[in-house]
């Protein structure tokens, strides 16, 4: 940067910055931001297709969701990064309709870059934007449909519409029934913490093999094959210290010099052990989980006493089993009493896909559940997950606003309808953008219609004429690409994943066509950047210089996605 001062130039920056103004920032920075959202557009609907994804070590991933695309391709351009951000906070706010609200940031920038060569400015642009936006949540608000958190069949088609065209889909409606169960199992007075929901993934028997367990499914095993297999109506406790004797006290005192002593050592030693398992016992323990090791010798003595005990518990679970079973963790084993102890009607241990594990069944509180699911291979099961968890968020998201939408782009079709009668209202250079507006979420249909292979101005003109006709929850079926009711279908979608991708996806898009000026410390021009953090500018990044720079990342193979 230099300024003219007399006759001398005035340095500001340094020589290794490199600075875009103008027209030229704001087409690279719409350009990098297209391109995010063209990445993923194919994989939009029931009909998108996967993606696999190939890190630096050779780590494939084998997915269709939107944010997990994005997160594994290792994107530097800082306003690529914006887009990325717009599918994380969909990701954390709702769980699903991350590929929507980054295809639908995308088409702003698109529609925005067409306007800005028609010499619109870019401030009426973003005036436009978000007064469209304002307008669209009003009219998803009004075609909202009211549901009643005890209505299953709507949960369930809600669970299942989050699936479609996932892994998951072929067997959508066992594993809806069992999503709807865990999140209404773990809701406490409209409370929902889906960290209650564990979900286990097991490789090996077929996905319709997948379980609720209602309680917490631990994976190990009992540490004696003496103990009980299974305990009825069980008092269990849990601890997080080990039920052995403490080195340091074997250490300091242990000077052996002849047999006898060692013997009385030893004998010392078991004697310990031995209080210690009376002392369980005592409280009235029927099955102890323990964080820590258990002695050799104290596993026996628990044989003895008939007690199921496990070692080595994960810190999650005794969390887990602390709420279900409504026992205490004990870090004193002096200490312990009935009061800390938890219940549970079953405690058994069960094999599964050929791994025994400890299940805690008929639990008092249950207010943790554990989804067990199955596929025939890792990256199935992992595609399964990522399905189950977009799900999990709109059966929550739906208990907690009790609002849906009709899917298959009826929304974005009754939007974009509703904001062209509005945009006439509005008048001056902030019409079109309000109209740019509409267009742009006309890509939601229209990219569903073309993966699933239809002529997407058919479907438009179809979809249009039916809601113009009053049919608000006229979508598009991906299957047969007539134009049917998507409520009748069972095709429903949470309002707020509709509400919250306009919002973060228009938020996003005049935050980028605002910059004007991009200046970047350091060599652009230079090899890939080494930090990944996420910031907007990275100091030393590789991946401003010709806008496309920083986006190829995945060891070559995202080369063909662009
Ligand atoms: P996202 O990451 O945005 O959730 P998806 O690939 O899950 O992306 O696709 C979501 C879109 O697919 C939504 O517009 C939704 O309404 C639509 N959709 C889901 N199921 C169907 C269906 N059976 N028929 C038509 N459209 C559907
Ligand atoms: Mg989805």
């Amino acid at each position: 940067m230099a300024q003219q001062m007399g006759n001398q130039p005035m340095i500001v920056l340094s020589e290794e910055s490199q600075r875009t103004s103008g027209q030229d920032a704001q087409s690279m920075n719409i350009t990098a931001g297209k391109a995010v959202a063209e990445s993923v557009r194919t994989t939009l609907g029931p009909k998108g297709m996967d993606k696999m994804l190939v890190d630096s070590t050779g780590n494939v991933v084998v997915t269709n969701d939107g944010v997990t695309i994005l997160g594994e391709m290792d994107i530097e351009h800082p306003a690529a990064n914006m887009i990325v951000e717009v599918a994380e906070t969909q990701e954390e706010e709702v769980g699903d309709g991350t590929t929507s609200s980054v295809v639908i940031a995308g088409e702003l920038l698109s529609q925005a870059e067409d306007l800005l060569e028609q010499d619109i400015h870019a401030t009426i642009l973003a005036q436009g934007y978000r007064q469209a936006a304002a307008e669209a949540k009003a009219a998803l608000e009004e075609i909202a449909i009211e549901v009643d958190e005890d209505d299953a069949d709507i949960l369930e088609s809600i669970a299942a519409t989050a699936m479609t065209g996932k892994g998951a889909e072929a067997s959508k409606d066992l594993l809806a029934e069992l999503v709807v169960d865990s999140v209404q199992a773990v809701a406490d007075d409209g409370d929902i913490d889906t960290d209650n929901i564990k979900v286990e993934k097991v490789v090996g028997g077929a996905v319709d093999e997948s379980e609720l367990v209602e309680g917490v499914l631990v994976g190990k095993e009992r540490v004696h094959d003496n103990m009980p297999a299974l305990v009825e109506d069980a008092d269990i406790a849990l601890l997080d210290t080990p039920i052995e004797v403490k080195e340091t006290e074997i250490d300091a005192e242990v000077n052996v010099t002849d047999p006898d002593q060692l013997e009385q050592f030893l004998e010392q030693e078991e004697k310990q052990l031995r209080e210690m398992v009376d002392q369980l016992a005592d409280a009235g323990a029927d099955v102890v989980f323990c964080q820590k090791g258990i002695d050799d010798m104290a596993q026996h003595y628990l044989a003895q006493e008939g007690i199921l005990a496990v070692r080595r518990a994960k810190k999650s679970d005794m969390k887990a089993l602390a709420r279900a079973t409504g026992g205490r963790v004990v870090s004193n084993i002096d200490d312990i009493t009935a009061d800390d102890l938890g219940f549970a009607g079953s405690v058994s241990q069960k094999p599964i896909a050929g791994d025994e594990k400890i299940f805690v069944e008929d639990v008092d509180e249950a207010k943790a559940v554990t989804l067990i699911l199955r596929g025939g291979t890792e990256h199935v099961v992992d595609e399964i997950e990522r399905a189950i968890e977009d799900s999990l968020g709109v059966v929550q998201t739906t208990l907690e606003d009790g609002q849906v939408l009709p899917g298959g782009g009826a929304p974005e079709i009754a939007l974009a309808l509703a904001l062209r009668d509005f945009a006439d209202s509005v008048g001056g250079r902030e019409q079109l953008a309000v109209e740019a507006f509409a267009d742009a979420v006309d890509v939601i249909p229209r990219t569903l219609a073309e993966n699933a292979g239809l002529d997407p101005i058919d479907s438009l003109v179809d979809l249009r004429s039916q809601h113009a006709e009053g049919d608000d929850a006229a979508g598009l079926d991906a299957y047969t690409g007539d134009v049917i009711d998507m409520e009748e279908e069972g095709v429903v979608e949470p309002l707020r994943v509709k509400t919250q991708a306009i919002e973060s996806a228009t938020e996003a898009a005049v935050m980028i066509l605002r910059i004007d000026d991009v200046i970047a410390a350091g060599d652009l021009a230079g090899g890939a950047s080494d930090d990944d953090d996420d910031e907007d500018m990275p100091a030393g990044g590789g991946g401003m210089g010709g806008g496309m720079g920083g986006m190829g990342g995945m060891g070559g193979g995202m080369g063909g996605m662009m």
